[in-house]
């Protein structure tokens, strides 16, 4: 049986420890971080994620501001409010929940925000610093997972990873990661031929496609790390449950170590977000970011069960 990495716990000491760099900051240098979040449209999914970022920047003593847009808004009120926000001294970070309707174009969204402010790490600019692997914003949800990688195995360089998935927002960023920690990557998508075997020769494997289970008890190397990125709605017994990409009890047999879903990635990725809105207004303000938490985000205790 396979070792639980913790997520939620490891989000709620990295979470406890930013509230406490919040509060130095507030106290110290009277700046309050804030984070604007903006949801377009009634998306249920969406307006819990909203709700959920927002609440936990509160009780990180961070200032959060919402802003909710009709689904029917047009493209130009959006790049307004985003400009204004650009130029908002209270604002540290921005944050355009995803999906956004059809007739915006998430592409121009996500340009029009200022780099600086960027702390989903969508950007181009910053983007390109991740893959030329020089220092940007980098995406929550990957970084979270080399987070969890990283206390779990230490040193990366050498390992063979098998990332599944390759969008923007997932995938690629985690995989030009991993390159950065010296892993041997290869990225597999929905045209990769012989996934089983490609997967069999993974130590670290990040599944991040929308499939409830796809991925196979036997798909796995003895030992492997298992990050299941994979959040999936379905139905049992009248009742939704959510599940991940990777067949947990199955995975779980072979595997030296497997995220829960929920519990593992989820509450990484935002406290990430926070983290990245932290980092975001400390940049801003050329204050240096604390050595503190960069040592208990990278190697702070460990968070597992057997
Ligand atoms: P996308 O739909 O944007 O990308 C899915 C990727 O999986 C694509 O590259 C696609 O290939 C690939 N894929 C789909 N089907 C298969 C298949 N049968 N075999 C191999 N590859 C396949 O999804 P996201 O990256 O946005 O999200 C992936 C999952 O992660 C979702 O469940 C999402 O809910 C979850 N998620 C979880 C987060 C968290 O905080 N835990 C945050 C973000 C996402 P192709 O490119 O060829 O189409």
């Amino acid at each position: 049986m396979s070792t639980l990495i913790d997520g939620k716990a490891q989000a709620a000491r990295l979470r406890e420890e930013i509230g406490r760099q919040v509060s130095r900051l507030r106290q110290h240098d009277l700046i309050t971080p804030g984070l604007a979040v903006i949801l377009v449209g009634e998306d249920h999914a969406s307006q819990v994620y909203v709700r959920n970022k927002a609440t936990q920047a509160r009780e990180a003593g961070m200032a959060s501001f919402e802003y909710r847009l009709a689904d029917s808004a047009p493209q130009g009120k959006l790049l307004d409010l985003i400009e204004r926000l650009n130029h908002d001294p209270e604002v540290h970070g921005i944050l355009v929940q995803l999906p956004l309707p059809p007739q915006v174009d998430e592409t121009r969204v996500i340009q029009a925000i200022h780099s600086d402010k960027d702390i989903d790490g969508f950007h181009p600019l910053n983007v390109g610093n991740i893959a030329t692997g020089s220092s940007g914003m980098v995406p929550c949800t990957p970084l979270g997972c080399l987070m969890l990688l990283k206390h779990r195995l230490g040193e990366l360089s050498g390992k063979r990873a098998v990332v599944l998935g390759r969008s923007n927002i997932v995938g690629k960023p985690m995989a030009s990661l991993l390159l950065r920690e010296h892993c041997t990557v290869t990225v597999a998508h929905s045209r990769t031929q012989d996934l089983a075997a490609l997967c069999c020769e993974a130590d670290i494997l990040v599944a991040a496609v929308g499939r409830p289970g796809m991925v196979k008890g036997d798909w796995i190397k003895p030992g492997a790390t298992v990050i299941d990125v994979g959040i999936n709605r379905i139905e049992v017994d009248g009742r939704t449950r959510l599940v991940g990409d990777v067949d947990f009890a199955a995975v779980r047999e072979g595997a030296g170590a497997i995220t829960p879903v929920p519990g593992g990635v989820g509450p990484m990725t935002i406290a990430c977000l926070l983290l990245n809105t932290l980092e975001a207004t400390c940049r801003q303000h050329g204050i240096p970011f604390p050595d503190d938490i960069m040592s208990l985000a990278w190697g702070g205790t460990s968070s597992e069960t057997t």
